[in-house]
C-alpha cells in the first residue's frame, strides 16, 4: 500500500480547518495532514474577530477542534509561512499546499488627516479588544465621540462595543486590561457612516437590530429618511434593515446615556485636527448633493471598510486574493500550479460568515483529492528536521489545550467561562518556548 498523501495547511482559522474535516471525509486514512499557523492557537478570526459578545458563535470552535483528533492530523503552531518556512519549503515537503491565512491587512481611506493620532482600522481595535497578542493597545481616555468609517458587520461590532454598559461586557473573555479601559472610557456619541443609503448597507439585520437595542442609546438618523424608501423594491434583507432602523427611530429610548448617529450618503473627505484627530469632514455622496458636507467632532476614528489579504513570497497574489479556479491556485498569466490550492478570505476575498469557509472549503477538498489521482508521486522533503536544524519548534496540540486550560482557569477566578490570555510571553510560558 502507498504511503499516505501528505497535506499541508496553512492557517488554523475557520477555512483552513473545515478544509481539513473536509479532506479527512473525502478522502480519510489515506492523508497525513499538517496545520500551520503562526500562532500558538488554532480558530483564526473565530478567535480574534468574532465579537466577545457573541459567545453562540465562538462555540462553533469546539466543531472544528474536532479534526484534531483524528490520528493523522497535527498542528504545527508558532510557524508563519514567509518567515519561518517558504512557500517552496512547503511544496517540496507535501503532496499538496492549501493557503488558508485569511486577510490580516485592511484597506486605507486615502484621506487627508488619516494618519492623526486618534485615527486607526476597526481590524486593529478588533484584535485588541479580542486579545490577539500582536495587538496594541487602544487608549480611550478622552474619547467621548467616535467615528466609525464603515457600515458593515465589523462596524457595527465595534460600535456595539463603544456603546455597550461594560458591566454587560463584563462576562466575555476579553483580556482583563481591555475591560478596565472600557470601564473607564466615557465614549458617548458614536458615528456610524455609510457612503450609500441604509438599503445598501452590508450589515446584516440580526446584527443592526443588536446595536439598536443597546440598552440606553438614542439612535439618530442623518443623509436618510427610511419613509421616502421605496421598501416593496428591496430585497428581504435590505426592506429589513430600513424597518429596523425605522423602528428604532420611532421608539426612542428613555433616558439614553449614550447615543449612536447613523449618517448615510455621506464619506469623510478629511480627518481634521492639530496633532490628534478632532474632527470629521463629512461630504455629501448622493447624485446631487445640495450643500458642501458637515464636520462631527471626533476624538476617535475607526475605518471599516474592509479587510486586505497579505501576500505570501512567491506565491501570485491579485487584487487581495491568491488567484484561483474552485481552489487550485493559478499563475498570474492563469495557468496551472499543480499541488497549490487556496481557501477561504485568502480565496474569495474577506467576506462572509464562518459558515461560507464550509462550502469553500468542501470545494477546494474536493479539488485536492480529485488531483491526487493524477499527481505524481515524488519523494518529500523531511520539514520537521529542517525546521528543528534551525532552531523552529512548532508548538503542539498539547501547548494549546495548555493555553486553553490556562485561560478557562484565569476565567473562572474571576467568575467567567474564559479570560483570554494576550501577552506573547505568557503564552509562551505556557507553550514552554520563551
Ligand atoms: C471583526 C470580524 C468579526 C466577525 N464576526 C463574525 C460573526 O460574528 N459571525 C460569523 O459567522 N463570521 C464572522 N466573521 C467572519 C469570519 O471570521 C470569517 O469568515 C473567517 O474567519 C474567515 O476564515 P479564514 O480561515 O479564511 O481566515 P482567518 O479566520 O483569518 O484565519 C487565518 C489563519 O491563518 C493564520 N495565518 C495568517 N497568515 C499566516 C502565515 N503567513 N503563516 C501561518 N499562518 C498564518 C492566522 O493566524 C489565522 O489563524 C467576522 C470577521 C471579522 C473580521
Amino acid at each position: 500500500m502507498d504511503a499516505p498523501r501528505r497535506v499541508a495547511i496553512v492557517g488554523a482559522g475557520p477555512a483552513g480547518l473545515f478544509t481539513a474535516a473536509a479532506l479527512l471525509a473525502q478522502a480519510g486514512d489515506d492523508l497525513a495532514i499538517d496545520i500551520f499557523d503562526r500562532l500558538p492557537t488554532p480558530f483564526g478570526l473565530l478567535r480574534y474577530g468574532v465579537a466577545p459578545d457573541h459567545a453562540s458563535i465562538k462555540s462553533v470552535a469546539t466543531t472544528l477542534a474536532r479534526v484534531f483528533e483524528a490520528p493523522h492530523v497535527r498542528f504545527l503552531g508558532l510557524v508563519e509561512c514567509g518567515r519561518d518556512v517558504t512557500p517552496t519549503q512547503l511544496r517540496d515537503a507535501y503532496d499538496a499546499v492549501v493557503y488558508a491565512v485569511g486577510a490580516s491587512d485592511d484597506r486605507h481611506l486615502g484621506i487627508p488627516g488619516e494618519d492623526l493620532p486618534g485615527s486607526r482600522s476597526a481590524r486593529q481595535f478588533v484584535a485588541w479588544y479580542s486579545g490577539h497578542p500582536d495587538a496594541e493597545p487602544q487608549p480611550l481616555a478622552g474619547v467621548r465621540n467616535a467615528v466609525v468609517v464603515g457600515v458593515g458587520n465589523v462596524a457595527v461590532d465595534v460600535a456595539r462595543i463603544l456603546l455597550k454598559d461594560p458591566a454587560d461586557l463584563s462576562a466575555t473573555d476579553m483580556p482583563d486590561a481591555v475591560l478596565a479601559e472600557l470601564r473607564s472610557a466615557q465614549v458617548e456619541h458614536v458615528w456610524l457612516v455609510g457612503r450609500r443609503g441604509p438599503e445598501h448597507a452590508a450589515f446584516t439585520t440580526p446584527e443592526l437590530r443588536e446595536l439598536l437595542d443597546t440598552p440606553r442609546i438614542g439612535v439618530t438618523l442623518t443623509g436618510a429618511d427610511p419613509a421616502s424608501i421605496d421598501l416593496d423594491a428591496l430585497e428581504r434583507h435590505a426592506r429589513a434593515n430600513v424597518a429596523a432602523i425605522a423602528a428604532a427611530l420611532a421608539e426612542p429610548a428613555i433616558d439614553p446615556v449614550r447615543w449612536l448617529h447613523l449618517v448615510f450618503w455621506h464619506r469623510p473627505a478629511e480627518l481634521l485636527g492639530l496633532g490628534q484627530v478632532q474632527g470629521v469632514l463629512l461630504e455629501p455622496t448622493g447624485p446631487r448633493p445640495a450643500y458642501g458636507g458637515f464636520v462631527v467632532p471626533a476624538d476617535l476614528v475607526l475605518r471599516s471598510i474592509g479587510y486586505r489579504g497579505v501576500p505570501l513570497p512567491g506565491v501570485p497574489f491579485d487584487n487581495g486574493r491568491i488567484p484561483n479556479l474552485e481552489g487550485r491556485v493559478l499563475e498570474l498569466d492563469g495557468s496551472a500550479r499543480p499541488g497549490e490550492y487556496a481557501v477561504g478570505w485568502v480565496k474569495r476575498g474577506p467576506v462572509g460568515l464562518i459558515g461560507s469557509n464550509k462550502k469553500d472549503a468542501a470545494e477546494t477538498a474536493a479539488c485536492v483529492v480529485e488531483d491526487f489521482e493524477f499527481l505524481p508521486r515524488r519523494p518529500l522533503a523531511d520539514l520537521d528536521s529542517e525546521l528543528a536544524a534551525r532552531g523552529i519548534r512548532p508548538s503542539t496540540l498539547a501547548d494549546w489545550r495548555r493555553i486553553d486550560a490556562a485561560e478557562i482557569d484565569r476565567g473562572a477566578i474571576r467568575g467567567r467561562e474564559r479570560t483570554k490570555i494576550e501577552a506573547w510571553h505568557d503564552l509562551l510560558d505556557l507553550v514552554g518556548n520563551s
